[in-house]
């Protein structure tokens, strides 16, 4: 038996689940996760996280049965994934048992994430490393340092570690768009709302401007969950360059607010009433940034995982799914090297490998998509919303099956 210590930095979605599962494989003595927040529940962990069937698969051999039917009782099965122009008129709408990608709530995932990890230090902001042939030395902002075998980089989209390991590509791609992220709060309204706009699951409206509008009601309806947390949430994507034109750069709720009612001017009365009667300090600006794909990662004892290697905008709802695939193909294999199975360094090469592939094929699909929503000469756009109302129409099945079949797909 090969034991080898292991310094998880970063206890995101990936770097727990990475703990998780090498605890179920029993490989968890010499492993520690080490966080930046205070506590797990420090900051809000944002809007609710779609996890496809495939990530469901990867989280499933991550966890304890236990963790797993808590995942199961706290989130709920996608019942529509509609595509409509700004009159709400539908341009695909595949049939609801096409879709069986789930919805949960981050702090729930993170809080099940955490569940049993007794080795997980919060406070702990890592800083730098120093690697030599035997070790690596890890660097805190508080001033301790800790030596492992090898670490792993799950340390997100800002990732420190990827800016010393891999220079070159230390600042994430600009995809050119802004994201005019908001919460409608629950209501009678609300519900009223997001039931006439037929949306359950997910609606993206399509316009031929250059903005795609995404909207999601969020359930809270699980066992542990209290239904009064519910919203409406709706983001705006917006091109940085009209955004920076129209705002002059200013980007506090109002103009947020101010922005998305502008743009809106010629939508559905019903658009309208979500966006104008969403409170704007409920808007945020979020900026769509990209990793660009390394040729390789050199194989050393810094291992590379989740946004830390392939952030994505979320246009594909891919950046958790895949994250939690890297710690299952992670784990799969140090659990080779820990039967004597595998050599270290051949498992890290390998799984660098394959996890560029899959990686970048979740980043290309996140980014195509976007590209798909938001980009195209206005007449082009224009023809394209016809065709696919038309289709819609007359040969409903024809786009439906090629959305529904694209939901979720890993390369
Ligand atoms: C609006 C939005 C919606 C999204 N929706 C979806 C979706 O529906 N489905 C999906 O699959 N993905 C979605 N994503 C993407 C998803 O959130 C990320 O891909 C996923 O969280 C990546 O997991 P990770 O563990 O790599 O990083 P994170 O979950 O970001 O975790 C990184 C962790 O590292 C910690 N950390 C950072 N720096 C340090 C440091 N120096 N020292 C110690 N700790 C540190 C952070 O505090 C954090 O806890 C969405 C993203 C956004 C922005």
């Amino acid at each position: 038996m090969t034991t080898f210590n292991i310094g998880i930095i970063g206890g995101g979605i990936g770097g727990l689940s990475l703990a998780q599962n090498l605890k179920k494989n029993g490989i968890d003595t010499n492993v520690t996760v080490f966080e930046r927040d205070p506590s797990p529940t420090f900051r809000n962990q944002g809007y609710r996280v779609t996890i496809h069937p495939s990530g469901e698969t990867h989280l499933r051999a991550c966890l304890p049965d236990a963790l797993y039917e808590k995942f199961r009782a706290n989130s709920y099965r996608w019942d529509s994934f509609r595509m409509m122009d700004k009159y709400e008129r539908l341009l695909v709408d595949p049939p609801a048992e096409a879709i069986l990608s789930r919805s949960v709530d981050r702090a729930m995932l993170r809080s099940i994430l955490c569940s049993g990890l007794d080795n997980v230090q919060y406070g702990k902001e890592f800083l730098a490393y120093h690697e030599t042939e035997n070790e690596v030395e890890v660097r805190f902002v508080d001033g301790s340092t800790e030596r492992f075998d090898l670490i792993i980089a799950a340390d997100g989209s800002q990732s420190r570690i990827r800016g010393q390991k891999l220079p070159e590509y230390a600042e994430l791609a600009d995809t050119g768009y802004f994201d005019i992220a908001s919460k409608l709060p629950w209501s009678e309204r609300t519900q009223q709302l997001a039931k006439e706009l037929g949306a359950t699951a997910h609606v993206e409206v399509l316009t031929h401007t250059g903005e795609a509008l995404v909207i999601i009601p969020q359930f809270y309806d699980g066992v542990d969950e209290d239904p009064a947390d519910g919203y409406l949430y709706w983001g705006y994507i917006v091109a940085c360059n009209k955004f920076n034109q129209m705002t002059g750069g200013a980007r506090e709720g109002q103009a947020l607010k101010g922005i998305a009612m502008k743009l809106s001017e010629s939508y559905s009365p019903l658009l309208r009433e979500m966006i104008s009667s969403t409170p704007a300090e409920e808007m945020t600006l979020l900026h769509f940034l990209t990793s660009v794909k390394p040729n390789a990662v050199p194989t050393s004892r810094v291992v590379m995982m989740g946004d830390a290697i392939h952030s994505m905008p979320p246009m594909a709802g891919m950046g958790a799914n895949t994250a939690i695939r890297d710690a299952n193909e992670l784990a799969t294999r140090f659990k080779a090297v820990f039967d004597g199975k595998m050599g270290l360094f051949e498992a890290i090469e390998d799984y660098h490998k394959v996890m560029l592939d899959y990686g970048f094929a979740a980043v290309d699909l996140s980014n195509s998509n976007l590209k798909k929503a938001v980009v195209g000469h206005p007449i082009l756009k224009r023809i394209e919303l016809f065709v696919l109302r038309t289709l819609h129409q007359v040969a409903p099945s024809v786009m439906d099956n090629v959305i529904a079949g694209n939901l979720g797909k890993e390369g």
